[in-house]
């Protein structure tokens, strides 16, 4: 794969934090000041030799992992410009529990530093000022590691006279801390980037967390190799790349069911998210919704502000569309500016009501678009909403989106910016369809 060369000098003034919305800016600077005032307090440096050499063999199996694995982290980064789990937290978290935390820090620092000039600066247009920000919470990350560990009175000293389970116990809290301490920080830098999203959406998922803390695991196991046995601290180093690969697997199938521009469900996946709704309403009837929503008069954000700004109102769309459900509610794009939503155990009226807070979520939304370093504000959106309730609407996938698709052109026979339910409509739905409202 070919990756573009980007100039290695990073310029403040192309970091685009001016872009970004109000509140980041300081949000990352005051975490980036913490961080490093937390640093100072750890000092004077206090690192032995056999610290060194403990530091100098996670560096260098760091960063032969990340060579042997530049492929698959540069697809992975191709895949998703969101921030995932790497595999840097197996010799960063090891680092934290072994090392002392003017070590653990330089230890992240000249990984990340390495992961940013051979992946992420050739890869991705990831804004330079995410850099340290990330940098910043792993740090805080490694210091709650060695607050935890000297509360259990046990940092290192993990060759001594550790009992089997007290050492268990501290790395396993330990763990919980690392991976607490980095998810809060970057859900409240999200949060700030995309106010519209809900408390729940902004973790990783179920899964994510279970790599992350699979890798922990393993960061804790090379932390004991590496005071018992250094020269075995290499064995880790094939697991790691290897479930590296795996994730990339995973990956891959999730990106096939993704749309890339929303990031929402592709149309094929949605529907076998409702064929699956459907055959459980068989098992176990109980009622569920479907909704249509079409955005009104997309085409004049278009013809006004141009399609790269109409992408960005899809893609905050689609945010504030997740912004109103519940974890397990599926939404996918249909095309174009069409968004489909399937709300499992839910009544006819309950979906209406979720389709109102949709609507009005719409209605409210106002970005601020960058192009050509000029930015333009969009507001005045709004879309009209179709909702189908199951059984009454339908009881097959064709029938429920045909449903949810009549009621939503009568919404925008009403004048859109509004919902109807196909309960609304006469029993014989009006079969001609306004081509002003496709
Ligand atoms: P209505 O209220 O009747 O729905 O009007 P509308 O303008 O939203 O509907 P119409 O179907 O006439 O236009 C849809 C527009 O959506 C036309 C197309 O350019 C635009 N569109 C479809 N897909 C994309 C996309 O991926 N990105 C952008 N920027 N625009 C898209
Ligand atoms: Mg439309
Ligand atoms: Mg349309």
């Amino acid at each position: 794969m070919h990756a573009q060369r980007r100039p290695i000098v990073v310029r403040p003034a192309q970091w685009a934090l001016r872009g970004a919305p109000r509140g980041v800016a300081p949000y990352y600077l005051g975490t980036e000041l913490v961080a490093v005032g937390l640093l100072a307090l750890t000092l004077p440096f206090s690192a032995t030799g056999s610290d060194w050499a403990r530091f100098g063999a996670l560096l260098v199996v760091g960063v032969v992992q990340a060579e042997l694995s530049l492929g698959t982290e540069r697809v992975r980064l191709y895949l998703s410009n969101a921030p995932h789990i790497n595999m840097t937290s197996v010799w960063i978290f090891g680092g934290a529990v072994v090392l002392p935390p003017e070590l653990a820090v330089l230890l992240t620092v000249l990984i990340y530093g390495h992961l940013w000039l051979r992946v992420w600066r050739p890869v991705q247009g990831r804004p330079a000022y995410r850099v340290p920000f990330s940098t910043a919470t792993i740090v805080l990350s490694c210091l709650a590691v060695a607050l935890v560990l000297h509360w259990f009175g046990v940092h290192g000293t993990l060759a001594g006279d550790w009992e089997g389970l007290r050492a268990l116990l501290a790395i396993g809290v330990a763990a919980l801390a690392f991976t607490t301490v980095n998810a809060v920080l970057i859900a409240v830098g999200v949060k700030l980037h995309n106010p519209s999203r809900r408390f729940t959406t902004l973790f990783a998922t179920r899964s994510e967390n279970a790599l992350e803390l699979g890798t922990l695991s393993l960061g804790g196991a090379t932390a004991a190799v590496l005071v018992t046995h250094p020269a075995l601290v290499a064995l880790m180093l094939l697991p790691v790349v290897v479930l590296h690969r795996c994730v990339l697997m995973r990956q891959l199938e999730e990106t096939a069911a993704q749309d890339s521009k929303t990031g929402l469900l592709t149309d094929l996946e949605w529907k076998n998210h409702l064929t699956t709704e459907l055959a459980r309403a068989e098992r176990r009837p109980e009622p569920f919704g479907v909704l249509i929503i079409d955005l009104d008069n997309f085409k004049r954000v278009n013809d006004t502000h141009g399609h790269v700004a109409g992408d960005a109102v899809l893609r905050a769309v689609a945010d504030a569309i997740r912004g109103e459900l519940r974890a397990y509610d599926a939404v996918g794009r249909w095309g174009g500016e069409e968004f489909v939503v399937l709300l499992p155990e839910i009544t006819e009226q309950g979906a209406r009501d979720v389709a109102e807070r949709i609507r009005r979520a719409v209605a409210r939304l106002t970005l601020t678009v960058t192009i050509d370093e000029r930015q333009t504000v969009i507001a005045g959106l709004s879309a009209s909403v179709g909702v189908a309730g199951h059984p009454a609407a339908g009881s097959t996938v064709e029938g429920l989106v045909h449903a949810a698709d009549t009621a939503m052109y009568q919404a925008k026979r009403n004048g859109r910016n509004t919902v109807v339910s196909y309960a609304d409509l006469p029993t014989q739905p009006v079969d001609s369809v306004d081509p002003a409202c496709g």
